[in-house]
């Protein structure tokens, strides 16, 4: 499918394609609806197989951004900016600057963040010349900083709701929870994890992010291939997207799964597949909101940590709606979340 066509079939506003060539940037910035309010969603910075590649994720994820926050309440729309990385060049703090700037032209129509690969730090470059940026601190008590910790929480609470749906308690104590990724959501996640008295198996690629989690939490590890198939109760995916497919549903064993990971199923066929193997899916979307709730909350301006909290406190309720909705219609997870996102941009701003 050609590029116009994937952007079409999604539905987007526009899409922006940014060079610099003093710093060697190379970034899109794809908006895919301004319905509910500016384009707000987070900036990864990758290595791409290829161009074609890397406007695939910021298409999907910028759609996914839109149905993210309308699902948390939050008078935004959905975007999401992409870095292409240059295996010869790192990154140089002027790199972020023209990033900045390259936000800064859109005039507001679109608001950036972290994401993977962009650092608290990196963001405070780019704030430095527009903004239309977020996730930065801002003293203590108020909205702001590294949205990862606030996407844990959620994710934290999401997967006790599911468990209680699925299991009939909300309690972690005993229970066997798989964390694929222990990076800056997975490790906090983890953390709450084991408060709570689970029992963790994890994998990661990155070696000093698998000790460190390893070390701090007493967890068990598995291969970085078998981690989705271990013999557990609950799978979080907090590394990367599209691993829920074809190949990998029948041969998982956990009864829920719930994770930060952006885009979990590969494809929308992958949602009826859990749902055939009564697998109980929470949404990606919905359970890890946390994160653009407090970037969102920090952009608005003038919120509390307290309020971010509330916020992310919904995020359960929305999952059981979902979860119950599930049951009702007997038809997958993502797809009851889908329509309850749709319904809320095509209803427009409140
Ligand atoms: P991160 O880069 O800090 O952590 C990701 C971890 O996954 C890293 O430790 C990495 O080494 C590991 N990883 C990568 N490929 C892997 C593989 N094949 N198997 C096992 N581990 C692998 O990123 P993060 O901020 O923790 O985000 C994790 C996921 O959650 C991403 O998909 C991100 O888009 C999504 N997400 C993050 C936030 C946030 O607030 N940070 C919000 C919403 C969604």
């Amino acid at each position: 499918m050609s590029f116009f066509e994937n952007a079409a079939n999604l539905g987007h506003e526009s899409v922006h394609q940014f060079y610099d060539p003093q710093t060697g940037l190379r970034a899109i910035v794809a908006i895919h609806s301004t319905a509910l309010g500016p384009a707000a969603g987070g900036c990864r910075m990758w290595h791409y197989e290829d161009e074609a590649q890397a406007m695939r994720d910021a298409l999907r994820l910028s759609r996914g951004m839109t149905y993210k926050n309308a699902m948390a309440g939050l008078p935004m729309g959905g975007g999401k900016a992409v870095i292409l990385t240059d295996p010869e060049r790192p990154p140089s703090d002027d790199l972020f600057r023209a990033f900045g700037r390259c936000v800064d032209s859109l005039g507001g129509r679109y608001i950036t963040a972290e994401d993977v690969g962009v650092s608290v730090d990196n963001m405070r470059l780019i704030k430095e010349v527009t903004e239309f940026a977020a996730g930065v601190p801002h003293g203590e008590g108020s909205a702001g900083g590294d949205p990862s910790p606030w996407t844990a929480d959620g994710v934290f609470l999401g997967i006790r709701a599911a468990v209680a749906h699925r299991l009939g308690s909300d309690s972690l104590d005993n229970l066997r929870v798989a964390v694929q990724g222990v990076g800056k959501v997975g490790y906090d996640l983890c953390r709450q994890l084991r408060e709570a008295g689970a029992s963790l198996v994890i994998a990661d690629v990155n070696e000093q992010n698998l000790n460190r989690a390893q070390a701090e939490f007493g967890a068990q590890v598995a291969d970085i291939d078998q981690i989705l198939f271990e013999d557990v109760d609950v799978l979080a995916p907090c590394a990367m997207g599209a691993v829920l497919d074809a190949q990998s549903i029948p041969n998982i064993r956990a009864t829920v799964i719930g994770g930060a990971a952006n885009n979990q199923l590969a494809t929308e066929d992958d949602g009826q597949r859990l749902f055939d193997r009564g697998i109980l899916y929470a949404p990606d979307f919905v359970i890890n909101g946390g994160g653009i709730i407090s970037v969102s909350m920090e952009y608005m301006g003038g919120k509390t940590e307290a309020e971010v909290s509330a916020q992310i406190a919904l995020i359960p309720e929305r999952l059981s709606e979902i979860f119950v909705s599930s049951d009702k219609q007997q038809t997958p997870t993502n797809v009851v979340a889908d329509s309850m996102a749709e319904a809320i941009v095509a209803a427009g701003p409140k």
